[in-house]
């Protein structure tokens, strides 16, 4: 905690800013919980059977039809039981002043991500059960090497197909920007293939920057929202940690890292399954659709059993890229008042506490960023 009193110039959260994230955190618990207890139900009271049943006789047997009709089922469900709560996050912005979405934005993008969670769910699943169908030994690490491919295609294409989906890009129009970044990527010895302007506010009046794509569709997004509101100096720290993930390879790392959980994954949903099937009769075949909660309960505890370690691993990559922020701009003072003034813009906790921060944040506390950029001074 040393290193939080240290940090002089960080003010105390308000209260705004603690209730905020308070009410934040405890909405995502409870849809989690709410997503966990319908698979429960499901599987508990055999309704995923019935569901199964009415699927296949609307499918007049046909098998991947069915499959279909089955996901889509489900996922029609589990949106509508977790509308309540994005409709409470979304009226939640507005009352802290975070938001510039319209009802009518705001409910298009919902219809939006619901086909594309749709699309995704059916390319998965028929996949899934056509594979469990053919290869019932070893569907588990052939799907496992599907996924991956999955993985890499969907990095690839984030940028340029889901991203504009829901915001619109252009290339940077900034000529000194442009200039530092050119500066900040030789003196790394690589290249970033662009940098983009995102149209963030005409929903949010937060402020963000990321590293996104992979290959050639690698790319660096910055918010107007920190474009017409940060000085020159402070999106040229932004933009340096930026780099900073793109000189570490954080995005190849964390496709790693999600192979390796994914193939522990599949093998334990294999091993499951087998064992509802042989010794609780709960379904006749691998291959019985029916068994999708199963599968989908088996992902969402190991995702949640692995979250405070997922962001640690995320929380040392951050500290890694703020380390090469350091090193390559001339002064950390443009990143500490940009860290402050994106803390103060965005309603975050720049001191949560440790549990929270353990638990919730893929990012160090903004008051732990900030002194160790003063560290990093002292000691340079
Ligand atoms: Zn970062």
């Amino acid at each position: 905690m040393n290193t939080v009193a240290q940090a002089t110039a960080v003010r105390a959260d308000s209260p705004e800013s603690r209730h905020y994230n308070r009410v934040k955190r405890w909405l995502g618990v409870a849809d989690f919980g709410v997503g966990l207890t319908l698979l429960i139900v499901l599987l508990a009271t055999g309704w995923t059977g019935a569901l199964r049943d009415i699927a296949y006789r609307t499918a007049s047997q046909n098998y991947s039809y069915a499959v279909f009709l089955y996901v889509l089922m489900l996922v029609v469900i589990s949106k509508l039981l977790g509308l309540p709560f994005e409709y409470y996050g979304f009226q939640l912005e507005h009352h802290y002043h975070l938001s510039n979405q319209k009802l009518r934005s705001w409910l298009w993008d919902e219809f939006k991500s619901f086909l594309i969670g749709l699309i995704l769910a059916t390319v998965i699943v028929e996949l899934l059960y056509m594979l469990m169908r053919r290869e019932p030994q070893h569907w588990w690490l052939i799907a496992w090497g599907v996924f991956l491919g999955l993985f890499v295609l969907l990095a690839q294409l984030a940028p340029v197909v889901l991203f504009p989906i829901f915001y619109k890009f252009e290339p940077l129009d900034n000529e000194e920007l442009r200039r530092r970044l050119i500066v900040l990527s030789e003196r790394a010895g690589t290249r970033v293939r662009g940098v983009y302007k995102w149209h963030l506010s005409e929903k949010s009046k937060k402020a963000n920057a990321a590293l996104t794509g992979l290959g050639a569709t690698r790319r660096i997004i910055l918010a107007d929202t920190l474009l017409d509101h940060y000085s020159d100096d402070e999106i040229e720290a932004v933009l340096a940690h930026e780099l900073g993930h793109h000189v570490h390879r954080h995005i190849l790392k964390s496709i790693f890292v999600q192979a390796a959980i994914t193939l522990f994954g599949f093998y334990l949903a294999n091993e499951v399954l087998l064992y509802a099937i042989e010794r609780f009769n709960m379904f006749d075949t691998m291959s019985d659709f029916a068994n999708l909660p199963l599968l989908i309960l088996v992902s969402s505890v190991l995702s949640f059993l692995l979250m405070p370690a997922l962001h640690a691993y995320s929380r040392f990559n951050e500290r890694q890229a703020d380390r090469y922020c350091f090193q390559s701009v001339a002064s950390v003072e443009p990143f500490i008042s940009a860290m402050t003034k994106l803390a103060e813009q965005n309603l975050a906790e720049k001191t949560p506490s440790r549990w929270v921060e353990w638990f919730f944040h893929s990012h160090p506390a903004i008051a732990k960023r900030v002194a160790a950029a003063e560290a990093w001074a002292k000691a340079h």
